[in-house]
């Protein structure tokens, strides 16, 4: 691995950081990028020819027209649109594609230290797809790590909000022990499972002090795990009530992990902030998420994932789930056009670690999102998700300079944003031109 540092030092920075210097900047340093369109991550609306005037790692100022700063060193994407930088709202920082590798030889031949090493070249790679912050929702103690290597600029990747372990009931979704030999076990496995509300509000002030910035619940049994039925709701109302009240009084969100339309209610009634998946959702479903402002994580790439996976390669699933997969993963694409009616909220979630996170674009346009719903669900609806508007999601003054450009207009070729040519996160360069910085890696 690379170490990260800013984008080598050109002839012209060395000359606008003399020049602010003699300007009476003591310290800092002034950019401004002309963008010939602006999506901001605020209006449907875009904007041509602007300038984003940016110090360190914050954009201060937004001005019409192509403007330069005394002493600003000027990058100039004047032929290109500019949009705030993406943010995933469910990703699992470590996890590999299913296609390539076997899941339960994986899960019981790697530690939390192997997975951080995943973790810190997936998230690299991710940034240098667009994604400038993730929201982890289940991982373990490789997951806090690799947000504070982050977040410190030992290794470069998207700004990190980490749940830790997922929080269920034993035999659950969230279950690491499922269809393992049950002689097995290791000291990690125990720390999300939730078999009574007392146990839901010691986990959670557990994970808190471990470090996790959000919880995530498993309310319902799931898909991808051996011997449970995805149609069953699993944690109790009251064990959902408890995890929730104890997070929220602690200032942290709570995701859930759902499937059956009436496990989304009741999760939903206990004040969860998000549902991801919803796969089983009806239309009043949606109207009573819609009516609480829950949002919906619609995670469209995993599904697509696991179903070519279940179909091509089924050997390499956890054992017993390819006809769970088979018979479930189309169903998120097609409720798509009934969430969208609904009016519900949604934000961006792809559910991977490896593997293209500009997909759930295309997913979501092609099952009917218009491009601009999309980009503002993995911008403006993301940010709020995540409880950090007033930080990341647009571009305006205030946010930190998190933007990312490409080279056509993505609300006419929506395939743009598989392609970004140019990737800025806390005001440092990570990929220019189509190409990573040395910053950037890869
Ligand atoms: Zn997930």
């Amino acid at each position: 691995m690379s170490t990260p540092i800013s984008f080598p030092p050109t002839r012209s920075l060395v000359l606008s950081l003399i020049i602010s210097l003699l300007a009476g900047h003591v310290y800092g340093k002034d950019v401004v990028i002309h963008a010939g369109t602006l999506i901001d991550g605020i209006s449907e609306t875009p904007r041509h020819q602007v300038s984003v005037v940016i110090h360190d790692d914050r954009i201060i100022a937004i001005e019409e027209g192509f403007t330069t700063p005394a002493g600003a060193e000027v990058i100039d994407l004047s032929t290109q649109t500019v949009l705030p930088g993406f943010i995933d709202c469910h990703v699992h920082i470590a996890s590999k594609l299913p296609s390539r590798v076997n899941a339960t030889e994986d899960w019981v031949t790697h530690s939390d230290l192997d997975r951080a090493f995943d973790g810190a070249l997936f998230m690299r790679a991710m940034l240098q797809q667009g994604f400038t912050s993730a929201r982890d929702v289940g991982g373990g103690n490789d997951s806090v790590a690799v947000r504070n290597a982050i977040a410190s600029g030992k290794i470069a990747g998207p700004r990190l909000w980490v749940s830790l372990e997922p929080l269920g009931p034993t035999a659950g979704h969230g279950d690491p022990r499922n269809g393992l030999d049950p002689e097995l076990s290791h000291s990690s496995w125990k720390n999300g499972i939730v078999d009574t509300p007392e146990d839901a509000r010691i986990r959670v002030r557990e994970h808190r002090r471990r470090g996790a910035d959000l919880i995530k619940l498993m309310p319902s049994a799931g898909i991808a795990s051996t011997g449970d039925d995805p149609r069953q709701q699993l944690m109790t109302d009251e064990e959902m009530r408890v995890a929730v009240e104890t997070a929220h009084a602690l200032g942290m969100k709570v995701a859930a992990h759902i499937y059956p339309a009436p496990a989304i209610e009741a999760a939903v009634r206990a004040g969860v902030d998000s549902v991801e998946h919803g796969s089983f959702a009806t239309p009043e479903t949606f109207a009573l998420m819609k009516s609480h402002g829950t949002y919906l994580v619609p995670t469209l790439t995993v599904f697509e994932i696991y179903y070519v996976a279940a179909r091509d390669h089924p050997e390499l699933l956890t054992p017993g789930t390819a006809p769970k997969e088979l018979a479930n993963d189309l169903l998120p694409k097609k409720n798509f056009p009934a969430a969208l009616k609904s009016g519900v909220k949604i934000a961006y979630g792809t559910d991977i670690g490896e593997g293209d996170h500009a997909m759930e674009f295309g997913l979501m346009i092609s099952a009917g999102m218009k491009p601009i719903e999309a980009i503002l669900a993995a911008t403006r609806n993301a940010s709020d998700l995540l409880g950090a508007s007033d930080r990341v999601g647009s571009i305006q003054p205030g946010r930190y300079a998190d933007l990312v450009a490409t080279s056509a207009d993505p609300l006419s070729e929506p395939t743009q944003l598989e392609h970004v040519n140019f990737v800025m996160k806390n005001g440092i360069v990570y990929r220019d031109h189509g190409q990573p910085t040395v910053g950037g890696g890869q």
